[in-house]
């Protein structure tokens, strides 16, 4: 059996609590790999002032090319449309019977698991690993597990809003990403920088 964390998000950009949540479960469960996958369409989520599918992935490329356990996962983005996760899951267990798949979510998501579409089915295909966050408490109704890990007080929405101010982003993400958002010009940017 192959244990396989999945990271989906929708990564607007990735920043540092999304790899080191992602490595630290990697350590806790002894999982072979974490995926960090971003959703094609996200289901809860408006995506005002964004990067495309294909620029999100690419970041979560270059954020993760220097992991030998962090891979990138184009499954939702190549499939294309709304992501269900419930869906996605079906579709990789078939692809990969002999995984066991552990989904990872911050504490964030762990409160609004309910809004998830078919999440009893879902509870039922994979293991959800919980990671806290700064702002949210350990409370829920489903059968998660917890994971101490450090707690991170950075989102994306903090990074759009520091590129959009022109403030500095250096140290809360990769600088290969910080790199490639510049050249871009995404999130308010200029792409003479
Ligand atoms: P935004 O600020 O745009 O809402 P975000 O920072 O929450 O984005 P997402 O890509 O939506 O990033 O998050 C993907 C997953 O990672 C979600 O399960 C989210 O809860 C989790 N996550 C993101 N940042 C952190 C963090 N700093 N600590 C713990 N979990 C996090």
């Amino acid at each position: 059996m192959r244990k396989i964390g999945i990271l989906g998000g929708t990564f607007n950009p990735p920043h540092i609590g999304h790899l080191i949540m992602a490595n630290e479960i990697c350590d806790l469960f002894d999982l072979d790999e974490v995926r960090l996958m971003p959703t094609a369409i996200p289901p809860h989520k408006q995506l005002a002032d964004t990067a495309t599918a294909e620029q999100r992935l690419k970041m979560i490329e270059l954020a993760v090319m220097d992991s030998d356990k962090l891979v990138s996962s184009a499954e939702e983005v190549n499939f294309g449309g709304v992501s269900y996760t419930v869906n996605t899951m079906q579709r990789l267990i078939e692809k990969e019977p002999d995984s066991e798949f552990y989904f990872i979510i911050g504490g964030d998501m762990v409160d609004s698991l309910h809004t998830w579409y078919r999440i009893d089915d879902l509870m039922e295909m994979v293991q959800f690993v919980g990671v806290g966050r700064p702002g949210t408490e350990r409370k829920t109704t489903y059968p998660i597990q917890y994971a101490n890990t450090p707690l991170i007080d950075v989102s994306s929405t903090l990074l759009r809003m520091k590129y959009a101010a022109g403030n500095t982003t250096a140290y809360l993400l990769p600088s290969a990403v910080d790199h490639y958002i510049r050249k871009e010009g995404l999130y308010g940017t200029s792409k003479d920088n």
